[in-house]
Formats: structure tokens, C-alpha cells, sequence
């Protein structure tokens, strides 16, 4: 294999596909929304997540038996998992910016991990010990390949950044080791988590260990033979009902189902199976059409954090964990380098702005691990030491049970420069507008740099600015969202319009010093519901470039009864500085003994109504909130209630 430069940044490098990722001393976010996300994980998250691991015992479990270790594992079977995936966070954070204390933190983190790795190569501190179960007799609940994944993934991204260092040979033992219990002659057994699949694949595209990718592959087809052992939420939860190549939607736990997804692309990538990438895409596409919020959150049931049928996308009851979101991006990142279709990168952006950038407290500190779209009581205010056990239905909390989200979205947006722009086979593509700085080079190997700076998403307009090329024609191609109807493109005092949902491009012999400018309108619009979903029929939902719009009611400054909100959808909304303005009102209701019995109420006298961008709600203290906000009723509608 010819792995591209092994420390080249990306936290994804397939060998080949449509586009080439650039890596995170290539592509750097310099200010703006993004910027701000990227310091709040960096001077918030990160210690809190680290000093939360160690106040509950996460990362003390990494010297169990040692002589000033604890006696016993603490935490959930999965709690390695978190340890790693912080490392990985702080990795790619000290890829974006060098900080010698973080690595120092690092490299003290990765010696801890070390220090419980077995001779053979086994590592995991909650099986195989002394009173502990013995390794690889609960590979259904166990978690244990599922750790090894990330695992694996932290130390793709340190050596990404560093250079190949003591945790690649950490990892790299628990794979060889893993190729021997589980290969093509050892175990045929699968993880209830997966997550090894997608990790497997980027250790082989680090090493150019071959291996690594056959096992992948091995797990990706050995999955879908109801294999696992039974269960109350049936072989769908863990993706075993059926085979891979066979199935036409993800469906189960929306985590799994996700980070499979990932390591199909993967393995089809670097395989050249185009058949199951073709299957694995329209899986993706027919859960996008028919099982995702509009915020583009998936999952939307809680008793088993998974996907429902079609169109079974209640918002109050909306589960859309932080870490399906993570794990959306990922896949989609890899479905849009695979095939170069622009309407990739808009899925990434509608998860970014409406997931991601909500899923975590102004100071870095708190989090949600479910996203409501429909807060019908108001959150609550929570100490900042107590760990949480529900998931659903509060406020950000410091720390879960179970805390995957945090550290979870802190590896993505320490990385997130990576998912700016991207390499095709001539020029160079923008997916995603910030201000950023992108140098790299082109197929040919010539430099191009340029500097892109924008307010969005608060305003539309981006300007282009190319500051280095070796010079020759080259192509540079911008994504038009598919919402951007009436969008320009103005080269050289030339304006003209850009299509919405395709990418524009600009061919040219560029010289440093040249402009692009992109205009994206954004005016704010009404959104409807596809009519299927019967949770939110006869509602509507204001959005505003990528950014999904809410009305909230704090407790300390109340818009008031949000049940009884109603608005008019004949009426464009309008922007109002940081928010957008409806036209609504709230509708009065009489309590009554039985709620099914009373005539329907008039409309309410109509004024403007705040909404707010949902990636800022619960952010003013306890409140209630609604995305989809029912609608007036029609004069036709009134007189047929008679
Ligand atoms: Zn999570």
C-alpha cells in the first residue's frame, strides 16, 4: 500500500476515492463560530473531561493490580474507551496548536495505558484479571473490541501529529493480538459495539499492515447472521439481523449502526468494492430521506437509543445522542471523499450547526448527550460535581454514567479544520465556510494557499483570497448548499449566479492577491414536514442558512405557555439580529376534564415572535423550547370545524 504521509493530520486518509483530505497543519480555522467551538474544547472540555475520568476511577482502572493501583475496575465495561478517546481529542488539539504541557499529558496518559497492556497483547482492564470475567466471554455487552477500536484510533491520531511513538506500538499490539483470536482460523465471533472496523482500517492505511484491513473486511461480512446471541431489542440493535451488502437502511442502536457504516466505506474503499459502497451509501441515503431530525440528529428511541421505522421522528422524544452525530459526520466525510457528491457536505454542515454546536456548554463544561427538539418542561438547574444517570430530557450536564458524548465531540471539533476543504483530481474544493487558512498542494504537486474570510454563518457573503500558487490554470470549486437558491459568484468584478446544491468553479491561472467572492443569500425560510411524519404534521420550523431556528421560553424571562404557540407560515420570518422574528402569537386554552372534547380555539391576535438559532437554547438557564411550531389555522380549516 502507499499510505500518503503517515503524519499528515487526517483523521480520515483513504488511499483512494473522488477526493484527497487535507490534514490539520494544512487546512486551519483562524477565527469565527467554528474558532469559538475550538476554544471552548480547549480551555474547557478537555480538563473537565480529564479530571472527571480521574475523579471516577477511569483512569485509575489502567493500574488495577499495581501496587498503589485500585483493587477493582470502576465505571462502565466501556470506560477505557472514554480514556482513549480523550488522548485522541488531545491529540488532534495539539495538532491544531502546539502546547508542550498537552503533550507532556498525553504521553503521561499513554504510559498509564501501556502499563496494563499484557504480554500477548491483550488490553483491557475490565476482563481477564483476577475476579474479573475472562477476556472475550461477553463479546455481545463486553465492549472489548469496541475499546481496542479506539484504542486504535488514538493512536492513529498521535502518530498523525507526532510520528509513530509508544502508543502505535500499543496499538498495534492489541491488533496483532486481535488478528489471532479473531482471524480467518481463530473466533468468528463479532463485537455487539462496532467501532473496530473503521479503526482496523485507518491502523492499516497508518502501517500498511495488510492484515488489519482483511479483519476489518472479516467483521464487516461476518455481521448480519444473527450471530450475537438473542435479545429484547432483537439482532437489528447490534446490526446482526442482516448481512451488510443485504440491508437498504440503518436501523437499530444509531451509534453501532453508524461507526459500521464508517468501516464499510473503509474497507470498501480501500478493497475496491464498489458494490458495497453502492450498498452501503443508499443505506445512509434512505436514513437521511426517512429517519433524521431536521437538525439532522438521528435516533428516536430511548429505550434502546436507536433508529425507529420511517418517519417515526417525534421531537419531544427525540434521542439524537451528541455521539450519533460525531458519528454521521464521520460517515458522511467518508461517503463524500469516496464520491465527491457536494450533498455530503451539506449533511455535515446541517449536523455541525445543529448537533454538534449544541452539544456542549459555553465554558466547556457541561453537556447534552440527548438532543431534545421539544423541551415541554422546563430544564433543571444541576450541581456541577454530580454525575448523571438518565441521558434524556434535562439540561447539559457536567457528567453521565455513561459519557461517551463529551470526549466524543471534542475529537471532532479538535480535528475540524481537516472537513474545510478537500483535493480532487485537478484543483482544490471548499466544503465548509470559515474564516481559515488552506496550504497545501494540488494532485500535480503544485502549492496553492489561499485565506477564506466570512461572518457565517451569520451573514452569507465569503471571500476567497489567494495568498501562494506556483501558478498554471488550476480549478477551484465551491459547494452552494442546497438551500443557497440565488447564489452568486464574483470573479474579477464579473458577478454570476451559482446553482444551490452543486459546486461552482473557478478555472484560471490564479495569481496571489485574487478574489472570489461567494455570495450565499439568507434570508430566513419556513421549513415543512414531509407529510409522513405524523409527530410534527401541521407544524412548520424556521430555518436560516444551515441553522435551525427555536423558540425558547426561559423561567427568568418567559415567552410563555410554548404548547400554545401558534404561527403564521404565510408570513416570511425575518431577521432580527442575532435571532429571526415569526409572526405568531399563543393561543388560549380552557383546562377541561377530558381533552378531547372542545371545539378548536381561534388564532391568537398575531405579533412577532423570537426565535432563537436551537444551537443557543439552554444556554439562559431553565427553559422550555420547540423546533416545529404549529401553525395558525386556515379560514378554510376554521369553518370546516363548523
Ligand atoms: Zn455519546
Amino acid at each position: 500500500m502507499a499510505a500518503s504521509d503517515p503524519t499528515g493530520g487526517r483523521p480520515v486518509d483513504p488511499s483512494r476515492g473522488a477526493l484527497r483530505p487535507l490534514g490539520l497543519a494544512e487546512a486551519r480555522i483562524t477565527a469565527g463560530f467554528w474558532a469559538d467551538r475550538q476554544r471552548v474544547i480547549s480551555e474547557g472540555s478537555l480538563d473537565h473531561a480529564r479530571a472527571w475520568m480521574d475523579k471516577v476511577g477511569w483512569t485509575a482502572n489502567f493500574t488495577i493490580g499495581a501496587a498503589t493501583g485500585p483493587a477493582e475496575h470502576r465505571g462502565r465495561e466501556f470506560a477505557d474507551s472514554e480514556v482513549y478517546k480523550l488522548i485522541e481529542a488531545m491529540s488532534w488539539e495539539t495538532g491544531r496548536r502546539a502546547d508542550p504541557a498537552r503533550k507532556r499529558e498525553i504521553d503521561e496518559l499513554v504510559a498509564l495505558v501501556g502499563g496494563a497492556q499484557e504480554a500477548d497483547g491483550y488490553l483491557n482492564t475490565a476482563y481477564g484479571r483476577a475476579g474479573q470475567a475472562p477476556r472475550w466471554s461477553d463479546l455481545q455487552w463486553g465492549h472489548e473490541l469496541y475499546c481496542a477500536g479506539h484504542l486504535m484510533q488514538a493512536a492513529v491520531a498521535d502518530t498523525r501529529v507526532h510520528g509513530p511513538g509508544p502508543l502505535l506500538d500499543i496499538a498495534v499490539k492489541a491488533a496483532d493480538h486481535i488478528c489471532e483470536v479473531f482471524g480467518r482460523d481463530g473466533s468468528t465471533g463479532i463485537c455487539g459495539h462496532p467501532e473496530i472496523e473503521p479503526a482496523l482500517v485507518e491502523l492499516y492505511r497508518v502501517t500498511g499492515e495488510r492484515r488489519y484491513l482483511d479483519q476489518a473486511a472479516l467483521f464487516v461480512e461476518r455481521r448480519g447472521h444473527q450471530s450475537l446471541p438473542p435479545h429484547q431489542f432483537g439482532w437489528s440493535y447490534f446490526s446482526d439481523d442482516t448481512p451488510v451488502r443485504a440491508a437498504t437502511v440503518l436501523r437499530g442502536h444509531a451509534v453501532r449502526a453508524l461507526y459500521l457504516a464508517c468501516g464499510v466505506v473503509d474497507v470498501a474503499v480501500e478493497t475496491g468494492d464498489d458494490e458495497l459502497l453502492a450498498a452501503v451509501a443508499a443505506q445512509f441515503d434512505r436514513t437521511w430521506a426517512r429517519r433524521t431530525y431536521l437538525t439532522g440528529g438521528m435516533g428516536s428511541r430511548h429505550m434502546d437509543e436507536a433508529f425507529s421505522d420511517d418517519f417515526v421522528l417525534p421531537s419531544d422524544r427525540a434521542y439524537s445522542e451528541s455521539c450519533a452525530s460525531v458519528a454521521a459526520v464521520m460517515l458522511a466525510w467518508r461517503l463524500l471523499l469516496a464520491t465527491g457528491e457536494a450533498r455530503y457536505a451539506d449533511v455535515i454542515e446541517r449536523l455541525l450547526y445543529n448537533v454538534v454546536a449544541t452539544a456542549i456548554e459555553d465554558d466547556g463544561r457541561a453537556f447534552f448527550y440527548a438532543h431534545s427538539l421539544h423541551q415541554r418542561t422546563p430544564t433543571r438547574a444541576l450541581p456541577d460535581d454530580e454525575e448523571q444517570l438518565g441521558f434524556g430530557g434535562g439540561p447539559r450536564a457536567p457528567w453521565f454514567e455513561v459519557s461517551c458524548c463529551l470526549p466524543n465531540v471534542s475529537r471532532l471539533l479538535a480535528s475540524l479544520s481537516s472537513y474545510l476543504a478537500a483535493g480532487d483530481d485537478e484543483g482544490l474544493r471548499i466544503m465548509q465556510y470559515a474564516d481559515a487558512s488552506v496550504d497545501t498542494r494540488l494532485a500535480d504537486g503544485r502549492r496553492v494557499a489561499l485565506e477564506t474570510s466570512t461572518a457565517y454563518p451569520a451573514d452569507g457573503d465569503v471571500t476567497i483570497r489567494i495568498t501562494a500558487t506556483d501558478g498554471g490554470e488550476w480549478p477551484l470549486r465551491l459547494r452552494v448548499p442546497a438551500w443557497a437558491h440565488g447564489a452568486t459568484i464574483t470573479v474579477d468584478g464579473v458577478t454570476k449566479e451559482a446553482a444551490a446544491g452543486d459546486v461552482v468553479t473557478v478555472r484560471r491561472a490564479f495569481a496571489a492577491g485574487d478574489e472570489v467572492r461567494l455570495h450565499l443569500p439568507m434570508a430566513p425560510r419556513i421549513t415543512t414536514p414531509d407529510p409522513r411524519i405524523d409527530a410534527v404534521r401541521g407544524c412548520v420550523a424556521v430555518e436560516r442558512g444551515p441553522v435551525v431556528y427555536c423558540a425558547e421560553s426561559p423561567v427568568a424571562d418567559p415567552l410563555g405557555d410554548l404548547d400554545l404557540l401558534r404561527v403564521d407560515p404565510g408570513r416570511a420570518p425575518e431577521d432580527a439580529g442575532d435571532g429571526v422574528e415569526v409572526w405568531g402569537g399563543l393561543a388560549t386554552a380552557a383546562d377541561a376534564a377530558w381533552p378531547y372534547a372542545g371545539p378548536a380555539g381561534d388564532n391568537p391576535p398575531l405579533g412577532l415572535i423570537r426565535l432563537l438559532p436551537y444551537h443557543r437554547w439552554a444556554r439562559r438557564g431553565p427553559a422550555t423550547m420547540r423546533v416545529w411550531l404549529p401553525t395558525v389555522q386556515s379560514p378554510r380549516a376554521r369553518s370546516s370545524d363548523g
